[in-house]
């Protein structure tokens, strides 16, 4: 349901032929976390010079910031191959065997959603990452054996969005963790141009700009935001993205000044109209507009609370004074009111 928004920052697969060409291969490429990529690259360089693998990683934060991208990046700059995976395809021990007994010296090891790992497996990453070797039951029954088998050094690169659900024994064992933050507006403006360039779609400085303040922060949101931009330059203009075209094509897509959609509002509104504000519990907020509350916590509430429309209290989720004038404001809120 979420992938459908235009806004969402969790991927679509049917766009993955041009995200895979925006996806940055070295960390010069990769725009903004200043601190973060500086360090990485020393830990890289470090590791390299000591003919070592990377240390395990663990990225955290909401979807759409680049965690799956950085990782890809490690691979490359420490010039090893990449295999990567989510914690819910591996169903059996024997999934996360067949791909730790194939992999490569300091090889990276992706697995997506950490946090969602069957016990078992999650048990076998443990001697996999500390020690570099799995025990393997052979046979069945009575005559059933276990056998350790080495594995070359490699480095797995764990990412979630919820930190909060991953064991303390598993987080423990990443020697590098960073959490990813919502992008600032002029970074995610360099991440427009540089998608720009790559597309070779032409827009001017007052588009990028009105682009980058309703991309909620999220790289993928502002490469979707982009293409979506590049269809309506096309069909009503000359294919030349500017302020008009950005202007009517957000309203199109009922994307506000925030960069709120439909379901943003819905949730607000919710609040306000259902629950007198709040507080109302995760529970029964998710309940109340259809979602999970995994997709409320993960997907919406970052944002909302990070533009302060929303809080968090120990009694629940409350709108503010700030989603009130926000609501307010708009022409066909007062209709629906
Ligand atoms: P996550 O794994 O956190 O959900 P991704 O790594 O898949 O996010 O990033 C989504 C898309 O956003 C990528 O395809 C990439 O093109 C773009 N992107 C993410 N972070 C950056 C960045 N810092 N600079 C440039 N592009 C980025």
């Amino acid at each position: 349901m979420m992938d459908k928004r235009i806004v969402a920052g969790s991927y679509d697969q049917k766009e993955d032929q041009e995200e895979i060409t925006l996806r940055p291969k070295y960390l010069k490429d990769f725009k903004g976390q200043k601190q973060l990529k500086e360090n990485l690259k020393i830990f890289i360089q470090a590791a390299i010079q000591r003919e070592e693998s990377l240390d395990h990683v663990f990225f955290s934060g909401p979807p759409g910031l680049g965690k799956t991208t950085l990782a890809g990046i490690i691979a490359h700059e420490m010039g090893v191959q990449f295999r990567a995976t989510s914690a819910p395809a591996l169903e059996r021990s024997g999934d996360l065997a067949a791909i730790l007994t194939t992999i490569g010296d300091k090889n990276v090891f992706f697995i997506d959603e950490i946090h969602r790992l069957k016990p078992i497996i999650e048990e076998m990453l443990y001697a996999a990452m500390e020690d570099f070797e799995i025990d393997v039951v052979m046979g069945q029954g009575p005559g059933a054996r276990t056998i350790k088998i080495p594995l070359p050094p490699f480095t797995l690169i764990g990412a979630t969005t919820k930190t909060g659900l991953v064991s303390g024994p598993l987080y423990s064992r990443f020697g590098i963790t960073s959490r990813l933050d919502f992008y600032t507006e002029d970074d995610i403006k360099s991440i427009i141009y540089r998608s720009a360039a790559i597309l070779k779609i032409q827009l001017d400085e007052e588009a990028a700009r009105t682009i980058a303040h309703c991309s909620r922060g999220t790289p993928r949101v502002s490469n979707r935001l982009l293409r979506r931009m590049r269809d309506f330059a096309q069909v009503w203009g000359n294919g030349f993205i500017n302020r008009e075209i950005v202007t009517k094509g957000l309203d199109s897509l009922e994307i506000d000044s925030l960069g709120l959609d439909k379901l943003d509002r819905n949730i607000l509104r919710t609040i306000i109209k259902a629950y007198g504000g709040g507080p109302v519990g995760s529970e029964t907020l998710a309940i109340s507009i259809g979602e999970s509350v995994d997709t409320l916590e993960d997907v919406y509430e970052p944002y909302l609370i990070q533009k302060g429309l929303l809080q968090r209290t120990p009694r629940g989720r409350m709108v503010t004074e700030i989603a009130y004038q926000h609501l307010g404001d708009r022409e066909d809120q007062r209709l629906l009111f």
